[in-house]
């Protein structure tokens, strides 16, 4: 058995692995966002695209979890409730953006 094919099924099971795990998070799913992304001294502001309401990363608890998540999940939940327009949070795009 040549070193390579062995390489290559390890590099294959490993892309197999990242795309199950991806697809279980639905982050493979492109939605248009209910939010905008704006860094701001200290932290990221979200502000709803059909109206003035925002969060920031600053209104959140960083021992409950992800910043950026909980103020992505809670503009989610007001553009749900205000505009009935639910999303999908894609937890690759945090990643993308490591603004610190
Ligand atoms: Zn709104």
């Amino acid at each position: 058995m040549p070193r390579e094919s062995s390489a290559v099924s390890a590099l294959l099971s490993l892309l197999t692995h990242r795309y199950a795990r991806s697809r279980s998070q639905r982050t493979t799913i492109q939605l248009v966002k209910a939010y905008r992304i704006q860094r701001i001294k200290g932290g990221m502001k979200f502000t709803c695209t059909h109206c003035e309401h925002n969060v920031t990363t600053l209104d959140f608890d960083i021992k409950a979890g992800n910043l950026r998540t909980q103020a992505a999940t809670a503009i989610n939940a007001h553009a749900t409730q205000a505009h009935h327009t639910p999303m999908i949070i894609s937890p690759s795009d945090s990643q993308l953006r490591s603004w610190r």
